[in-house]
C-alpha cells in the first residue's frame, strides 16, 4: 500500500506514525512546505517568552526518527495539484524550484491552516510577524529582545499568548482589537471582565485600543515597521508588529481538484474523516468539525481535535472502523496570572443557532477563603430554557478555570441536563475548591432560574 500524507504538524505526524505501527509494510510519504515536521507551535508564545532557549524543545519527532521507522519524509515540498482520477499529487521542491507527481493509493490532507492578513496599507515590512511556523517564533524572540515597543493585532488565544511573552521580556505592549472587548470569542460579558482583570494585573503595562481597526504602517528607509495608523485616525510608534487576526484552511489545491468544501470553508469529511473521494482523507485544522452538541457544523481548529483526527484517519485508512464525533469547542488559555477557559456555545453562538439560551453568572472563591491563595473565579453556565440541555460554559479566574470547563465538557458529551449535573459528586479540599464549587453553585442557580421562567 503506497500512502501519501501533505503536511506534518500535528494532524499529518499524527497520521504518519499512527499509519506506520498499524500497516507496518506500507510506503509512507510524508510531504510538507515547512522546514519543520511534527512540533509544538503551542509552544511557540513560551520559546519566544524565554522559558526555554531552545526552539528544538518544541520539536515532537525528528524527520530522522521517522525515516528510522520508514517514514519517509520530504520537507520543503508543497502539494500544488491533486489528481484525484490518476490518484497523484503534484508536488513543487522549493529548494530547487522544481515539481514532479507522486503516486498515492491512499492520500492524507493534513495541510492545516495559515494567517488571515487584514486589508493594512503598507503591509509588507520588515518587522511584521505572523506566528504559526518555527521560523516565526525565532524571528518573533530575536527581534523582542531588541524592542521595546510592540503592537499585537487582534487580541485571540495567540494574541493573548503573546501578549504575556512580550510583557514578560520587558515590552511595552499596544494590543489592537476591532471587537468591543479583548478575546471576542467569549460573551461580551465575560470578555469585559477579562479586559478588566487584565489590565488590572498588568498594571499599565499595555495598553488596548478596543473598537479599532489597523489601517496603515508606517516605514522607514530601511523598510522597517516604526508606526501604527487605526481607522479612527490615532497613530502611534512601534518597533515590531505581529498580527493575530485569526487564520484560515489551507485548501485551495484540494477544492481545484473537486474535494468537497464545507459550509464552513474547510474540507467536507465524515466521522471517519473520509472527503467525497474515499480514498482520500483530510484531517487537523483544514477539515470541517461537527458540534457535538447539535451536530452542527463548524470550524475550531485546534491541536487537541488535529492529533485525535489524524489518529482516526491513520485507523480507517489502515483498514480500521473508528469514527471521531466532534467536538466541544474546549480551549484555555493563560495570560499572566489569568487563566480563561470555555467550552461548548456561548450565549450568543447558542441563539444563532436556535437555542433558547438562558445563562447565570458567579463569581466566587475558587477555594475556601481561609486559605493564602484564594481568588476569585467568574463562571458563566448557559443551557436551553426549554429543554435545560446545558449548552456551554466560560470560566476565568486567577485559579483552576480550565479545571471546572473540563467538568463540564463530560456533561455536554452526555447531553445532560442543568438539573441532571446538579447531582454531579465532585472533589472538595480546602485547597482546591468551596464545600459547594462555583460550577454547581451555578448549576443550581441555572436550574432555579430556568425552573421561575
Ligand atoms: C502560536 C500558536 C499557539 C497555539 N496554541 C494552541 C493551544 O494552546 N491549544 C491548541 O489546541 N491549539 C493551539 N494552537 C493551534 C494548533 O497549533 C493547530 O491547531 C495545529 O497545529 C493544527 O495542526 P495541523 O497539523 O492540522 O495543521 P498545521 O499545524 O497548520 O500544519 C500543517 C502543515 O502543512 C503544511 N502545508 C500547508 N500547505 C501545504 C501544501 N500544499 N503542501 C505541503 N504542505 C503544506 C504547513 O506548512 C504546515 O507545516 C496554536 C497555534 C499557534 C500558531
Amino acid at each position: 500500500m503506497k500512502i501519501v500524507i501533505l503536511g506534518g504538524v500535528a494532524a499529518g505526524a499524527k497520521a504518519a506514525a499512527k499509519t506506520r505501527r498499524l500497516l507496518p509494510d506500507a510506503i509512507i510519504d510524508l510531504y510538507t512546505d515547512d522546514t519543520h515536521i511534527s512540533y509544538s507551535a503551542c509552544g511557540l508564545p513560551y520559546y519566544i517568552q524565554g522559558n526555554f532557549q531552545d526552539y528544538r524543545t518544541l520539536l515532537v519527532r525528528s524527520p530522522e526518527e521517522f525515516e528510522a521507522q520508514g517514514v519517509k519524509i520530504h520537507l520543503q515540498c508543497r502539494a500544488i495539484k491533486l489528481l484525484p482520477d490518476c490518484k497523484q499529487v503534484l508536488i513543487q521542491d522549493l529548494r530547487e524550484n522544481r515539481a514532479f507527481l507522486v503516486d498515492y493509493e491512499q492520500l492524507v490532507i493534513a495541510t492545516g491552516a495559515r494567517p488571515v492578513i487584514p486589508p493594512i496599507n503598507n503591509v509588507k515590512l520588515k518587522n511584521v510577524f505572523t506566528l504559526r511556523h518555527i521560523e516565526d517564533g525565532i524571528a518573533i524572540r530575536e527581534k523582542a529582545l531588541n524592542s521595546k515597543h510592540a503592537t499585537i493585532i487582534g487580541s485571540g488565544y495567540i494574541g493573548l499568548e503573546l501578549l504575556e511573552a512580550f510583557i514578560e521580556l520587558g515590552l511595552k505592549v499596544t494590543l489592537v482589537e476591532f471587537a468591543p472587548h479583548i478575546i471576542p470569542i467569549f460573551d461580551d460579558d465575560i470578555s469585559k471582565i477579562i479586559q478588566e482583570q487584565l489590565l488590572s494585573i498588568c498594571d499599565n503595562r499595555f495598553e488596548i485600543l478596543s473598537s479599532e481597526l489597523v489601517t496603515e504602517f508606517f516605514s522607514n528607509e530601511n523598510g522597517e515597521v516604526t508606526g501604527v495608523k487605526t481607522g479612527t485616525g490615532r497613530e502611534f510608534n512601534t518597533d515590531m508588529v505581529v498580527i493575530c487576526a485569526g487564520v484560515k484552511p489551507n485548501i485551495e489545491f484540494a477544492r481545484e481538484a473537486g474535494v468537497a468544501i464545507g459550509e464552513t470553508g474547510a474540507i467536507k469529511v465524515n466521522k471517519h474523516m473520509r472527503t467525497n473521494f474515499p480514498d482520500i482523507f483530510a484531517c487537523g485544522d483544514c477539515a470541517e468539525k461537527t458540534m457535538i452538541i447539535n451536530d452542527s457544523k463548524t470550524w475550531i481548529p485546534l491541536g487537541s481535535t488535529a492529533n485525535k483526527e489524524g489518529r482516526v484517519a491513520a485507523i480507517n485508512l489502515s483498514g480500521g472502523d473508528e469514527a471521531f464525533n466532534g467536538v466541544l469547542g474546549s480551549a484555555v488559555v493563560r495570560c499572566l496570572s489569568l487563566t480563561m477557559s470555555m467550552t461548548g456555545f456561548t450565549e450568543k453562538k447558542a441563539k444563532a443557532e436556535g437555542f433558547q439560551p438562558v445563562s447565570v453568572t458567579v463569581t466566587k472563591n475558587d477555594k475556601v477563603g481561609y486559605m493564602p491563595d484564594v481568588n476569585n473565579i467568574t463562571l458563566k453556565l448557559i443551557a436551553d430554557r426549554t429543554t435545560g440541555l446545558l449548552l456551554g460554559g466560560q470560566a476565568v479566574g486567577c485559579g483552576d478555570a480550565d479545571k471546572r470547563i473540563n467538568t463540564l465538557t463530560g456533561a455536554l458529551l452526555g447531553r445532560l441536563t442543568v438539573a441532571e449535573f446538579t447531582k454531579n459528586d465532585i472533589t472538595y479540599a480546602p485547597p482546591f475548591s468551596p464545600t459547594i464549587d462555583p460550577l454547581l453553585n451555578a448549576a443550581q442557580l441555572l436550574r432555579e432560574k430556568i425552573k421561575k421562567e
